[in-house]
């Protein structure tokens, strides 16, 4: 392993998850914190911990310039930015490589083609990947989106080439209501993003959302199988899982070698999720966009195949050429991931930050609990609502969905209100079961049942 000592630029799971990996590898870890997560887990775990600003995130994990000092102060050779904050910003790339320090994921320029969802939407149709029917590149105008709309029709999406988390994105019903959301999707856009970018897109209705795991040093490139991820709500992923059930074998071979043509066709390098929307209807799959960054329900992959992917993120950044090859890659049994956050869901999710009180942390065969818990832990305000993840891992599906029922009983996470109770529903549905479901399925099983998960 090339690599010694690596700063973590976030906080949170993700940045437990990261120390854990970089640990287990031999490497020395230096976390960050802003003045709300002095008592962090992150910070408790890491080698070192070095505060780098007040808690506006703005001013302290997305604070490049405190975050290179902060590197270099300590001896570090190599930065990991987990996901959210400024995973799959460039210009942080750059400024870790021209530091001198190692940036684990790809390089600025790989992020600026496959980050904007504009050129990698085009990067994917040159490679071959059926990407929605839409717009070719950005839209500028109303003009010249006239155009487009006489191929999509309507219902039609208008998204941020920059938007991410499930924001930037919006539909239009009609020309009106298309004309009248423009100029604000713009505006939206561009103060949400820096980026007023535009592009369009056909819905698909009914759709599931279907993404592949790849790996990939720069010549080489593998897949690590699917993960589908239709259970939603706000176009943010709640539950996930894998493999996807609505896949024949052929399929998802087709899915999976496109992921891998496309990570190929850009020479990417490092951990990398292709998404796409699969209608099961005209069993056709559409590219819609690449994170280049770890994700957040990675650990499903890691349970089925058995790959650490954080540790392969590691040792690709390290200069280590890609060891496993496709035919190492095998699949056991079904794994699913809940996110359980700090939102009540009888309340319309609205954010519940608090203070754990007794913490009951699920265990026993086939279960995995990535969070930044612990006794008297005190949820900051001031950042994203996910607390943990429950990952679950059993022979087949019926036994997964069995595991995650008895697993979410045995948490207790105190007072605080979570969104465990719907997950408690969820497992019990019937098209949750069956698997039937695609992206706007939660959002209409909310309407009926959400008042029925008051805790
Ligand atoms: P995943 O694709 O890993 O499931 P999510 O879409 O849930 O990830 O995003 C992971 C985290 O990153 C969330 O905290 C989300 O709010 C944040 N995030 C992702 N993309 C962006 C973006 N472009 N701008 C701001 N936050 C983002
Ligand atoms: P983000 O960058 O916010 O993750 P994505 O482009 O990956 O945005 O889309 C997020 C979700 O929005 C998808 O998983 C899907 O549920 C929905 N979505 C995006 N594009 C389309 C589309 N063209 N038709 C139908 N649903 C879509
Ligand atoms: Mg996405």
């Amino acid at each position: 392993m090339m690599l010694k000592k690596l700063l973590i630029a976030n906080r949170g799971e993700i940045a437990v998850r990261v120390i854990r990996a970089a640990q287990d590898l031999g490497i020395a870890t230096v976390a960050v914190y802003s003045a709300a997560d002095a008592d962090a887990l992150h910070v408790q775990l890491a080698d070192e911990a070095v505060l780098i600003g007040p808690p506006a995130a703005k001013k302290s994990y997305l604070n490049i310039e405190a975050l290179l000092a902060a590197a270099l102060s300590t001896g570090c050779d190599s930065i990991h930015p987990g996901y959210g904050f400024l995973a799959e910003n460039a210009a942080f790339s750059d400024a870790v490589t021209a530091a001198g320090l190692v940036f684990v994921g790809p390089s600025g320029d790989a992020i600026r083609l496959m980050g904007d969802k504009v050129s990698a939407r085009t990067a994917a149709a040159d490679a071959g990947v059926p990407v929605v029917p839409g717009s070719k590149g950005r839209v500028e105008s109303i003009e010249a989106a006239r155009a487009v709309l006489e191929e999509t029709g309507f219902p039609v999406m208008i998204k941020a080439a920059a938007g991410g988390g499930g924001r930037g994105i919006r539909i239009a019903h009609s020309l009106i209501e298309f004309e009248q959301g423009f100029a604000q999707a713009q505006a939206e856009a561009l103060a949400a993003f820096g980026d007023g970018g535009l592009y369009m897109e056909k819905v698909i209705a009914r759709a599931r959302h279907i993404e592949v795991q790849v790996l990939a040093d720069g010549q080489n490139a593998i897949h690590c199988y699917e993960r589908e991820c239709s259970l939603q709500r706000r176009r943010q992923k709640v539950w996930e899982e894998a493999p996807s059930r609505a896949l024949s074998p052929a399929l998802r071979e087709e899915l999976c070698a496109s992921a891998v043509a496309l990570a190929r066709a850009v020479s990417y390098s490092g951990a990398g999720t292709v998404e796409y929307l699969y209608d099961d209807a005209a069993d056709r799959f559409y590219f819609i966009e690449m994170n280049t960054r770890i994700q957040v329900e990675h650990p499903v992959t890691e349970a089925i195949t058995g790959i650490d992917l954080v540790a392969e993120m590691l040792r690709i950044a390290g200069g280590e050429p890609l060891w496993l090859v496709q035919g190492d890659v095998t699949v056991k049994g079904h794994a699913i991931e809940v996110r359980i956050n700090a939102e009540d869901p009888a309340r319309d999710f609205a954010p519940f930050p608090g203070t754990v009180g007794a913490l009951r942390i699920p265990g026993g065969p086939g279960v995995r609990f990535d969070s930044m818990l612990y006794n008297g832990y005190q949820v900051p305000p001031f950042y994203d609502s996910l607390l943990a993840k429950l990952i679950v891992h059993a022979e087949t599906r019926e036994a997964a969905l069995a595991r995650l029922t008895r697993a979410l009983k045995e948490l207790e996470i105190g007072d605080l209100v979570t969104t465990r109770a719907l997950f408690l529903a969820l497992a019990a549905d019937p098209d949750v079961r069956a698997g039937d479901v695609h992206t706007r399925w939660l959002e209409g099983w909310l309407v009926e049942n959400a008042a029925a998960l008051a805790s």
